[in-house]
């Protein structure tokens, strides 16, 4: 994809500020600028000009920078005005842009221009517009790491590990008609479940770095007056939902984000679940069970008094299958029975009181579990950002290397492995994006902020 037109954005954000700024990205970029400035200072020094309209008015006077191909951001001839942050004059100064030649860029196309060019990978590109999103200092961390290149670089060393891996393989294919059998050699066999190690705790780095990016969404459910909504109350440490001896009070959906040992969590309290007339907890309830099939766990409390009840056991086999459901007996104050966690058949069930506190510490322990979050690892020498895009190559990888590893053991045909092979080096590829397709990288762009 060759980049033959000049892009021009205001790069700064909406609004007023005291300044805004002008980027151009092209070809034309210098010839642009000149246009609009009269001459350019010398590449990467600041020279104060005049910005002129094509009329030759005046808009502003401000800073010039440029940048010569290929030493700048996107890789291209770059050049940036810096304005007074008005939003009529930059828009002016963006127009006389587009009159001298200029195209307006599409979101993240700077971007996209700097990946084009090798100047960044995809998993880098991604951790610009997560470190613009980032919403705590630890993902600030996280957001920079990847954009350093660190996740980038431990994929790139799997991936080369894995490439001499696929040449033994298909060495043995090329030499099927000697004695020796290549894919006998144990040392194969232990250097692949080797490489099967270091994916899993890229992959366990990963999941963490996705968690820290997009958190994880939890919905508290249960009969009314069991103490939903009390529990948010106590994870979150403020008063966030209504309280009420009154069942019904939580009407409809209320939404806390929460950060527990740097993990963040959206948690969201639901309407009790019981049969009524009332119309609008009829919607609350219908609300309640479509946040539940969403949610990526479910909290079903209980009144410990009265926990295996025949009511909490159909609504507890009524909730999604697939979504983990941790249930928790609340309020143990009353019943006397010890905060505990407490392992059924039927899953993790845990003693608890919302309203003492009493055992939310085991409920922070087991939603860090549920999460895949270990504290331990969420300081910085470890992390980086990562995408659930990120995740499911992974997963793919490893599923393809695992098939091998069994093809291996059960002598399955050396061409059969070396395509499974082959697929998870495919996979790695597409997370930096060596291998990538137009959809992928335009889904992944367009989320970008102008501009950028
Ligand atoms: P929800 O309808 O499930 O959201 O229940 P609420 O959180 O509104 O609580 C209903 C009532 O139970 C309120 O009077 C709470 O103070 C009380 N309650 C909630 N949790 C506990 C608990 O752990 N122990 C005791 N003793 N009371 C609780
Ligand atoms: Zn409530």
């Amino acid at each position: 994809m060759a980049t033959n037109d000049t892009i021009a954005a205001i790069a700064t954000a909406p609004g007023r500020g005291a300044i805004g700024l002008l980027r151009l990205s092209g070809p034309q970029a210098q010839t642009i600028a000149t246009a609009l400035c009269g001459t350019l200072p010398a590449p990467r020094t600041a020279g104060l000009r005049a910005f002129r309209d094509v009329t030759g008015a005046i808009l502003d006077r401000g800073l010039v920078l440029h940048f010569v191909a290929p030493h700048s951001y996107t890789g291209e001839d770059l050049v940036e005005l810096q304005a007074h942050g008005g939003p009529v004059l930059l828009d002016c100064l963006l127009q006389a842009a587009c009159a001298a030649g200029a195209r307006v860029a599409r979101p993240g196309e700077f971007s996209e221009r700097a990946f084009v060019n090798g100047k960044l990978d995809l998993a880098q590109a991604e951790a610009v517009a997560d470190l613009i999103d980032a919403a705590s200092r630890e993902a600030v961390t996280a957001a920079q790491r990847s954009l350093d290149g660190e996740f980038s670089r431990q994929l790139t060393q799997l991936a080369e590990a894995l490439l001499e891996i696929r040449v033994w393989v298909e060495g043995a294919l090329d030499f099927s008609d000697e004695d020796v059998d290549w894919l006998a050699d144990a040392r194969l066999h232990q250097r692949l479940q080797q490489w099967r190690g270091e994916l899993a705790l890229l992959q366990a780095q990963t999941s963490q770095g996705r968690r820290l990016r997009d958190g994880m969404t939890i919905a508290i459910a249960g009969q009314p007056n069991v103490g939903k909504s009390t529990l948010l109350n106590r994870l979150a440490g403020v008063e966030a939902a209504i309280v009420s001896d009154r069942p019904g009070t939580t009407r409809d959906l209320l939404r806390e984000h929460l950060i527990i040992d740097g993990m963040p969590l959206t948690v969201i309290d639901t309407a009790g679940l019981r049969d009524t007339d009332d119309a609008i907890e009829r919607e609350g309830i219908r609300r309640a069970w479509d946040v539940m099939h969403k949610a990526e766990a479910v909290l079903y409390v209980s009144d410990d008094r009265d926990a295996d009840s025949a009511e909490d056991q159909r609504l507890l086999q009524q909730l999604p299958l697939q979504i983990p459901v941790l249930h928790i007996r609340n309020k143990s104050d009353l019943s006397g029975a010890p905060t505990q966690v407490l392992r059924t058949p039927r899953g993790i069930e845990l003693r608890l009181s919302a309203a003492t506190g009493d055992g939310i510490e085991l409920l922070r322990q087991q939603l860090r579990e549920l999460a895949g979050w270990n504290p331990a690892a969420s300081d910085k020498q470890t992390i980086f950002t990562a995408r659930t895009r990120h995740l499911v190559a992974l997963q793919a990888a490893a599923a393809h290397v695992d098939t091998a590893y069994q093809g291996l053991l059960h002598q399955a045909p050396a061409e059969t492995i070396a395509e499974e092979l082959r697929l998870a080096h495919q996979q790695l590829g597409e997370i930096t994006g060596q291998v990538s397709s137009d959809d992928l990288l335009g889904s992944i762009f367009s989320r970008f902020c102008i501009g950028k």
